[in-house]
C-alpha cells in the first residue's frame, strides 16, 4: 500500500491513494450512450458542447484511451456491469439477448457489502428484462410499460436518480445512471435543437451535458458528491458517416469503440491522464473494490492502481467485437485489439492502423507490418465464436418495432463458410441501404422500399431486404408475391418467426391449412418464444377439434409470453367446449387479471358465473366487458339477465332495452327473448 500511496503522491498530490479509500462511500456510475469521445472539451473538442462535463473531468482521472468491447448498447451494458467480454457474458446485440441469470454483475456484489442499489434507465435497450436489473433494489425503467416509447429525456432520469439519492444517501448507496439522449434519432429539445440545428447529434449532446451538470450541481447540494466516487463512461460513440457507417454496431473504428471514460475517487480535486489502453470491463471491477468487494474471474481490471499514479501498460491489447451482421446476415464477425499506437481488426481483409499518425484510421498499414499485426492477432481468443446458442427469447411482444424505431434490425441469418467470407466493409452500401429503409418505415414507406431493393439489387438474395420487401407485398394483399420473397429470404437462410407466421396467413387465405400448419410449426422450430406463432397453431388446432394439440400450443405461448391475456382466454374456450367448466372459468381468471379491458374474457367470465348461479359475479364481469366496450350487445344481454336474477328489475329493463338497440340481425332470437322479458316486466 505504501509505494502506492507515494506513487499517487508523487503523481498528484490530491487523488487520494484509492485503495486508501473506506468502503461505505457513495458510488455513482452514469454511462451516457452513443457519446464520441472527440466530441468532449477534455477530450480536446473545440464545440464546447461539454462544459459540465469538462468541469467535472477538471476533479477526475481522464483515460484517453478507453475502448467498449462491443459498439452495442446492451451488449456493452452488460460488459460494463459484469466485467466480462460479451463472449462470457454471452449477450452480442440488442435484439433477443438476455443475460443469463448465472452470470455475477457489479450490483449483486456492490449490494452485498450493504449498499442500497438503484438503476434509472434512460432507453429501451437497457429494459428490466435483458436481465440487467439483477441486484438492484430499484430499477427505474417504468416509463418503458407504455407500448411504443423507447426513451426520456435526460432531464427526467437525473430527477428520478436525484429523488432516490435524497432518501438514501445517510447510507451506502450505489446509483446507475443512463443518459441516452445522443442515441439515433437525433431530437434535442429546445433551445438545444435551434443552437445546433445543422447538427443535431451534437445538439444533443449539449442537452445531455447540462442535465449532466445539474445533476452534480445538486449532488454538491446535498453534500454527496465531494465524497462519491463518480464514473462517467460511454458505452460507445458514434460513427456519424465515417467509414460509411452512419451509426454504430457494425464496425470497430474509433469513432465508435474509443469512448470517454473519466472516475473521480472520493475528495479527489484535481485532474489526471492515463493515456494507456483500458477496457469499459475496467468499470465493473473498479467499482466493486471501491464498495470492499469484487468479482472473481473476469477480463476487466481494476483501475485503481492507474488512478493511483501506476504507470500502465501502453501495449495492452484492449478487446472490441462486432458480431451485429454476422448474426443477422451471416457476414462475418469482426473482432480487434487496440494498445495505445495500434489497432488491428481481424476480418477477411484484415485491418492495421497507427492511431497516433492516422487517428481517423484511413490507412489501412497491414501490408508494412504484417509481423506486428500477427502479433496483435494473437492477442485475440483463438476462434471467432458461434453466437446462435446463446438467442433468448424476446423481452415483449412489441420489442422489435421498438428497437426498430432506434434503428436496429432483428431476424438472423444461418451462416455458411460462404457468407462468412463476406467482409462487412466490402458490404457497407448494402448495410447503408437497410439503415435508410429501417429509418424511413414509418415516416416514408416508399422510399423504403426503394432503399431495401436497392439493398437487394447491391446483395441478391440478402435475406433482411427480401423479409422487409415481403412484408410490405403481404401487407399490399399481393400474397403471391409476398410469398415468393419470404421463400428466397429462407433460402438464403435468413430466419424470422415473422416470415413464417405471414406464410401460414397466406396459407390460410388460400385454404391450404396443411402448409399453415407447416409454416407455423416451422416458426415455433425457430423461436419457441414466438407466443404469436404458438396462439396461432393453438386456433388452428382447436378449429379442428385437436383440443390436446390446441392446450399444448396455447400453453407453450403462455410460457413464453406469461403476461399476455390471449392465450389464457383460447385456452378457456377449449376447455368450456370440452365441458371442463371450472377449468375454463379459472383460465378466463387468468386472462382479465393480465387484462381487466378485455371484453370477450370478461363476457364468458359472466357467462359462466350465471350458469353457476352467482348472478352478482356475472354481472361484475359483464360491467367490465361493458366498460371496455360499451355497446357490446353480448354483454348487454348477459348482465340484464344476471340483474334479472338479482331482482334489479330497472336495470335489468335499461339493459334490455339498449340491447334490443344495438344487437346486429345474427341476434334475433335473444332479441325476441328480450322483448319478451321486457312485456313481462311491464306486466308486473
Ligand atoms: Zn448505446
Amino acid at each position: 500500500m505504501l509505494p502506492l500511496t507515494l506513487a499517487a503522491c508523487r503523481a498528484n498530490r490530491t487523488v487520494q491513494a484509492p485503495d486508501a479509500i473506506p468502503p461505505g462511500r457513495p458510488i455513482i456510475l452514469i454511462t451516457i450512450d452513443t457519446l464520441r469521445a472527440d466530441r468532449l472539451g477534455s477530450y480536446g473538442s473545440r464545440l464546447g458542447l461539454t462544459p459540465a462535463l469538462d468541469r467535472f473531468a477538471q476533479r477526475a482521472t481522464r483515460f484517453s484511451a478507453a475502448v467498449s468491447q462491443v459498439p452495442l448498447t446492451l451488449a456493452a451494458h452488460t460488459t460494463l456491469l459484469t466485467g466480462l467480454h460479451p463472449a462470457r457474458h454471452g449477450v452480442r446485440t440488442n435484439d433477443r439477448f438476455r443475460l443469463a441469470s448465472h452470470v455475477p454483475t457489479l450490483a449483486e456484489a456492490i449490494r452485498g457489502r450493504g449498499y442500497t442499489t438503484a438503476a434509472f434507465i434512460g432507453g429501451y435497450p437497457l429494459i428490466a428484462s435483458s436481465g440487467l436489473s439483477r441486484g438492484f433494489d430499484r430499477y427505474d425503467d417504468e416509463f418503458l410499460k407504455k407500448p411504443g416509447v423507447v426513451e426520456r429525456p435526460a432531464d427526467d432520469v437525473v430527477d428520478s436518480a436525484l429523488g432516490w439519492i435524497e432518501q438514501v444517501r445517510s447510507g451506502p448507496f450505489f446509483a446507475w445512471v443512463h443518459l441516452f439522449d445522443p442515441h439515433s434519432p437525433y431530437t434535442p429539445p429546445p433551445p438545444f435543437a435551434a443552437s445546433h440545428s445543422g447538427a443535431p447529434y451534437d445538439g444533443e449532446v449539449a442537452y445531455t451535458d447540462a442535465a449532466a451538470g445539474r445533476f452534480f450541481e445538486r449532488l454538491q447540494r446535498l453534500d454527496v458528491f465531494t465524497h462519491a466516487t463518480v464514473v462517467v463512461v460511454a458505452d460507445h460513440g458514434e460513427s456519424l458517416g465515417e467509414h460509411g457507417e452512419r451509426t454504430h454496431g457494425t464496425f470497430l473504428y474509433d469513432s465508435t469503440v474509443r469512448v470517454p471514460m473519466l472516475v473521480k475517487t472520493p475528495d479527489s480535486s484535481a485532474s489526471r491522464v492515463v493515456d494507456v489502453p483500458v477496457e469499459v470491463a475496467d468499470v465493473a471491477p473498479t467499482l466493486a473494490a471501491l464498495a470492499g468487494a469484487s468479482l472473481s474471474s473476469i477480463d476487466g481490471q481494476s483501475l485503481l492502481p492507474l488512478i493511483g499514479g501506476a504507470p500502465g501498460d501502453p501495449d495492452r491489447p484492449a478487446y472490441a467485437e462486432s458480431y451485429y451482421q454476422n448474426i443477422l446476415l451471416g457476414w462475418s464477425p469482426l473482432r480487434a485489439v487496440r494498445t495505445r499506437r495500434w489497432k488491428f481488426v481481424e476480418a477477411p481483409r484484415a485491418e492495421l492502423y497507427d492511431l497516433e499518425a492516422d487517428p481517423y484510421e484511413r490507412q489501412n498499414r497491414i501490408d508494412d507490418h504484417a509481423a506486428l499485426a500477427a502479433g496483435l492477432g494473437r492477442a485475440l481468443p483463438a476462434q471467432p465464436d458461434s453466437v446462435a446458442a446463446h438467442r433468448a427469447p424476446a423481452a415483449a411482444a412489441d420489442s422489435e418495432d421498438r428497437l426498430r424505431s432506434l434503428g436496429y434490425v432483428s431476424g438472423s441469418t444461418i451462416a455458411t463458410a460462404a457468407t462468412r467470407a463476406i467482409d462487412p466493409k466490402d458490404r457497407v452500401n448494402v448495410w447503408a441501404a437497410i439503415e435508410d429503409g429501417v429509418d424511413k418505415m414509418t415516416s416514408d414507406p416508399a422510399a423504403a422500399q426503394h432503399a431495401f431493393t436497392r439493398a437487394l439489387a447491391l446483395d441478391t438474395g440478402n435475406g433482411l431486404a427480401l423479409k422487409y420487401l415481403g412484408d410490405w407485398s403481404f401487407r399490399d394483399g399481393r400474397l403471391h408475391e409476398a410469398r415468393e420473397r419470404y421463400q428466397r429470404a429462407i433460402a438464403a437462410g435468413f430466419r424470422h418467426p415473422d416470415v413464417f407466421v405471414n406464410l401460414a396467413s397466406i396459407a390460410e387465405r388460400e385454404s391450404r391449412i396443411e402448409d399453415v400448419r407447416a409454416a407455423l410449426a416451422d416458426a415455433v422450430r425457430m423461436d419457441a418464444s414466438d407466443a404469436d406463432a404458438w396462439n396461432r397453431l393453438g386456433l388452428l388446432e382447436a378449429r379442428r377439434g385437436a383440443a390436446a394439440a390446441a392446450r399444448n400450443a396455447f400453453a407453450n405461448a403462455i410460457a413464453a409470453a406469461p403476461d399476455r391475456a390471449e392465450p389464457y382466454y383460447n385456452l378457456a374456450i377449449v376447455e368450456r367446449r370440452a365441458g371442463n367448466e371450472a377449468l375454463a372459468q379459472a383460465r378466463l381468471r387468468d386472462a382479465v387479471a393480465r387484462n381487466a379491458a378485455y371484453p370477450e374474457a370478461q363476457y364468458e367470465l359472466g357467462t359462466g358465473y350465471l350458469l353457476a348461479k352467482q348472478p352478482d359475479r356475472a354481472l361484475e364481469a359483464y360491467r367490465a366487458a361493458l366498460a371496455a366496450r360499451p355497446d357490446s350487445p353480448e354483454a348487454l344481454f348477459g348482465a340484464a339477465r344476471a340483474e334479472l336474477d338479482l331482482g334489479r328489475i330497472d336495470e335489468a329493463r335499461r339493459d334490455y332495452e339498449r340491447f334490443v338497440r344495438v344487437a346486429p340481425a345474427q341476434y334475433r332470437q335473444q332479441v325476441a327473448a328480450a322483448r319478451e322479458a321486457l312485456r313481462e316486466m311491464s306486466a308486473r
